[in-house]
């Protein structure tokens, strides 16, 4: 199929999507869109964000609409408020030539009423996150009779975001002759699951190979001592001066500090993380967005969400301790028929994670050497020179100042003058990198100081201050860590707090969050509906120990911390194991 004309697509899709500038179907339309409008046999895509997956489920979602019905047929979850959005908002612009048809977003941390309000006046396609979908369904105001097809983007992302049992309970309770469609990254265990408990027969398509990262992609390592990582960001930077990208890192500290860094040092680059408000992260993404910041650093959670297409470099100034993370970081570059790099900037002791990328996914990675001060400057120089050769020159507005200009140089030479010219544009680069040092190192080389202390850091966690909360739900309401975990990542639309120990008892329950979300997690919980049950959260001022009976009393203070629960470590991954929950605490 090589265009959308011979899809069978309905004649209002086609203008759309014509003027939105798609000339043919990307791999995974070619194959999605012919399944899904001849047949109603379940279906497993495997596609990273930027395969053209959302016009894959949502051009034939939208030809199969009955417009003259107003109850939600699709039904589309997504794992975070970003991505629910920027589906909604495609899905309209496909749907812009089709009156009546309504597309509705639900998700977490909005007004519940506002999206209460909408879906009554009538949502087709309705795209949600699971949580609030659940809350909406719950309610009765998201009715599930009329849905014909249920789509799980970025299966993989939600449940790793803990919403397994907010997605158990919603396909629970979908008709049982419904379409499923599932799209996601990686194949996991866990999505082998889903697929075996909920899908029937499915037929399985991939435009990349399964479990790949995207064909056009380069992978290249670099290996230095920790010390250095900061210094082989700013050569990467320096050599390829036109670069457009993101640099991963792990915490929110370490974001924030590479990019004031970064923008200490003149670099055009800017941070993303959770600690900024929604209008500060809004307005990052823009700048990015839009090309007018370069380089942008961020940790994954708050990355999600952000498409954009044209990116040259993905640089994983850390390597992600849960590979499949890698892939999805990777796969934001080479997109659109465009080739990109991923870069990864290890350590000696990192090249077992190098090989378990390459086995785990059949992917190579080229070891390349950090770029010399010699290396570029050469090519710095260079491209000063051909943007002089270049540059369009307004021989009117020069005019008048020339002969004054000619007049004070003209005791230089032709020779002489190019080296004044390139001396006064190069010498401050030239300086930087008069003596840089080679700081490439060999598997061989022994640790520095760095390494050592990072590794025994990450082993036994940051110490961080957390606050012991009650809530008044528990087992009594099918609480358990996985949904409470998905509860709180909901509510703060992202996953980015530490969490501790969480004590799931019969009536209610206590956790522990990381002392500085306290104040704004309880704002976020409360009032929220939890199993039919109105959320109360309470800084605790018990002990943590398992009880079984209730012994907390209300306190009703909501700004302090609890002392017994500060100075813990967040245990969370030993106790759940990451089976269901969210990613390791940072
Ligand atoms: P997605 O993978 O759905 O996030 O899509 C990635 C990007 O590709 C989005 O910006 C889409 O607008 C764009 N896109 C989707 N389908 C096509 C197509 N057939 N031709 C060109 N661009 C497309």
């Amino acid at each position: 199929m090589n265009l959308f004309s011979e899809t069978g697509l309905r004649e209002e899709i086609l203008t759309a999507v014509h003027e939105l500038g798609f000339e043919k179907p990307t791999p995974i339309q070619a194959k999605t869109i012919p399944h899904l409008l001849s047949s109603k046999q379940d279906l497993i895509a495997f596609a990273q964000t930027g395969t053209g997956k959302t016009a894959a489920f949502g051009l034939p979602s939208i030809h199969a609409t009955d417009i003259k019905n107003k109850s939600t047929q699709t039904l589309i979850l997504c794992p975070t408020r970003e991505l629910c959005m920027q589906i909604t908002k495609d899905l309209t612009n496909y749907a812009k030539y089709i009156k009546g048809l309504q597309v509705v977003a639900v998700y977490g941390g909005a007004s519940i009423e506002n999206q209460m309000k909408a879906l009554s006046k009538g949502a087709q396609i309705v795209v949600g996150t699971p949580g609030r979908t659940k809350d909406l369904i719950k309610r009765k105001k998201l009715i599930l009779g009329d849905v014909e097809r249920v789509v799980l983007d970025e299966a993989d992302e939600m449940l790793t975001m803990g919403f397994k049992e907010d997605l158990d309970a919603i396909l629970a309770m979908t008709d049982e002759g419904k379409q499923t469609l599932l799209f996601s990254a990686t194949m996991s265990k866990e999505i082998i699951n889903i697929t075996k408990k909920y899908m029937n027969d499915p037929v399985e398509l991939s435009a990349a190979r399964m479990n790949t990262g995207a064909e056009n992609v380069n992978h290249v390592y670099y290996m230095v001592h920790a010390k250095d990582r900061y210094e082989v960001l700013k050569r990467i930077a320096d050599i390829n001066s036109n670069i457009y990208g993101i640099v991963f890192c792990r915490t929110r500290r370490e974001t924030k500090e590479i990019a004031s860094k970064l923008m200490h040092d003149g670099y055009n680059a800017d941070a993303l993380h959770g600690d900024l408000s929604q209008a500060q992260r809004d307005e990052v993404m823009n700048r990015f967005r839009t090309g007018q910041l370069q380089l942008l650093v961020a940790t994954d959670v708050a990355a999600r969400g952000l498409d954009v297409n044209n990116l040259t470099h993905i640089i994983n100034f850390n390597l992600p301790d849960d590979l499949e993370v890698y892939i999805h970081r990777s796969g934001r570059t080479g997109r659109a028929g465009k080739s990109g790099t991923s870069i990864a900037i290890i350590h000696t002791r990192e090249t077992r994670k190098i090989k378990d990328l390459e086995r785990k996914f059949k992917i190579e990675f080229a070891k390349e050497l950090v770029p010399n001060g010699k290396d570029i400057c050469t090519k710095q120089l260079y491209m000063l020179i051909d943007k002089i050769e270049r540059v369009e020159v307004d021989e009117k507005q020069i005019e008048p100042f020339l002969p004054a200009i000619y007049n004070k140089l003209e005791w230089l030479s032709r020779e002489d003058l190019i080296k004044h010219f390139v001396s006064a544009e190069f010498n401050r680069f030239l300086e930087y990198y008069k003596n840089a040092k080679d700081i490439n190192v060999s598997e061989n080389q022994r640790p520095d100081r760095k390494e050592k202390r990072e590794k025994r850091s990450r082993s036994d966690r940051r110490q961080t201050s957390f606050t012991r909360l009650f809530i008044n739900v528990g087992t009594k309401n099918s609480l358990n860590p996985a949904r409470l975990i998905g509860l709180i990542n909901e509510s703060l639309d992202s996953s980015e707090a530490e969490i501790g120990k969480i004590e799931i008892l019969k009536n209610f329950s206590f956790f522990e969050i990381e002392e500085k979300m306290e104040a704004q997690l309880i704002n976020a919980l409360e009032g929220l509906r939890f199993s039919d049950v109105k959320l109360t959260v309470e800084v605790s001022q018990e002990k943590p120990t398992v009880l079984n009976r209730p012994r907390h009393k209300p306190k009703h203070k909501k700004a302090r911390a609890s002392k017994s629960a500060g100075k813990k470590r967040s245990d969370r991954s030993k106790r759940f194991g990451g089976g269901g929950g969210r990613k390791r605490s940072k």
